[in-house]
């Protein structure tokens, strides 16, 4: 009997994913780093005329930030803290004999203050808003971060760990949903670039609990959230690889963001999942970066020869 490899298994075969034991934690090699690259730099092209801000975060935010931001209040089951060590020597010691014995030893971490970044944009706000009102433009930001959320998974679409690219608009109501109505029709012709399937659908972020039925429900009544949905995983449904998100007032409540006249300032977000994005045109044009459409690898920055062996665009052949 000849059983067809899963698209999961033709990743690790390929050695595109590299396991390291625990689901939806993968190492990459230079194929799935040149795609992202190759991403990055088409994601910048279509942002460039808006000369939006760049801000760059480490993977993780302050403490304060994070209990502010109020995610333990709608996805307390995503959230990835960071301890470390906190005793002495003989602490120490205690420790290394637990481990030794196959014991529990997380006794002695304390918190670090630091909680993984589950958004790129989240770190985002509190910094706007330590400024001051906004301008009457208001604010646009291009902001990238890995991103964390724990929902192990074998879906090779659902990574624990994951790069999350994203323009962020705060401003006048009119300001964010303009912005937000753009980028769905601009979302439709970066996907066309790229060369692969999708639709866009109204959709909602998984609420925690029973409360989160209705936060999903009211989400969706509102149509807060769009995705641009991509055909991926066989078997399944397609995969969001982008989003689309308007959040009315509640990041300007939060954080007390106001406009240029005193307003309570809206915010809107459009997130582009990277691995996603490598994994759907993995999926579509196949392993061999080579062999991809020109029109394709001319948008995504590559040069006339992609070499597997390449550990980045930048040392592509041209
Ligand atoms: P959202 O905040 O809308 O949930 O996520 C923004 C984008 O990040 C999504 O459209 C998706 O492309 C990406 N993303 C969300 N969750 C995951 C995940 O579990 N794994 C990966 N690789 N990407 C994700
Ligand atoms: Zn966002």
């Amino acid at each position: 009997m000849n059983i067809e490899p899963t698209f999961r298994e033709q990743l690790i075969d390929a050695g595109i994913l590299i396991p390291l034991g625990v689901d939806g934690v993968w190492g990459r090699n230079g194929v799935f780093e040149a795609i992202c690259a190759g991403l990055e730099h088409a994601i910048s092209e279509a942002g460039l005329n808006d000369a939006p801000e760049v801000m760059r975060f480490p993977p993780a935010m302050p403490q304060d930030y994070f209990e502010k931001s109020g995610y333990m209040k709608n996805f307390p089951h995503f959230a990835g803290t960071i301890h470390s060590f906190d005793g002495d020597e003989r602490g120490q010691h205690k420790l290394l004999g637990q481990m030794a014995r196959g014991e529990p030893w997380m006794e002695q971490q304390q918190p670090a203050g630091l909680v993984l970044t589950p958004a790129a944009c989240y770190s985002v706000y509190p910094t706007l808003a330590r400024r001051g009102p906004l301008a009457n433009v208001g604010a646009l930001v291009d902001v990238y971060c890995w991103c964390f959320r724990h929902e192990p998974s074998l879906e090779p679409t659902r990574f624990q760990f994951f790069r999350m690219r994203e323009f962020v608009r705060v401003g006048t109501v009119a300001q964010v949903m303009a912005f937000r109505e753009d980028w769905v029709a601009r979302g439709k012709v970066f996907a066309t670039s790229l060369g692969i399937p999708f639709e866009v659908d109204i959709a909602n972020d998984p609420f925690f609990g029973r409360g989160g039925k209705l936060m999903a429900d009211s989400q969706r009544e509102q149509a807060l959230k769009f995705e641009l949905l991509v055909p991926i995983n066989e078997g399944a449904g397609p995969t969001a690889c982008m989003s689309f998100n308007y959040h009315m007032t509640h990041f300007g409540e939060t954080w007390d963001m106001r406009t240029e006249d005193g307003e309570v300032a809206h915010t809107a977000c459009i997130g582009f999942g990277i691995e996603r994005l490598a994994l759907a045109m993995l999926r579509h044009h196949g392993f061999d970066l080579d062999l991809w459409p020109v029109d394709v690898r001319a948008f995504m920055g590559f040069g006339t020869k992609v070499s597997k062996s390449v550990g980045s665009v930048d040392a592509v052949e041209a």
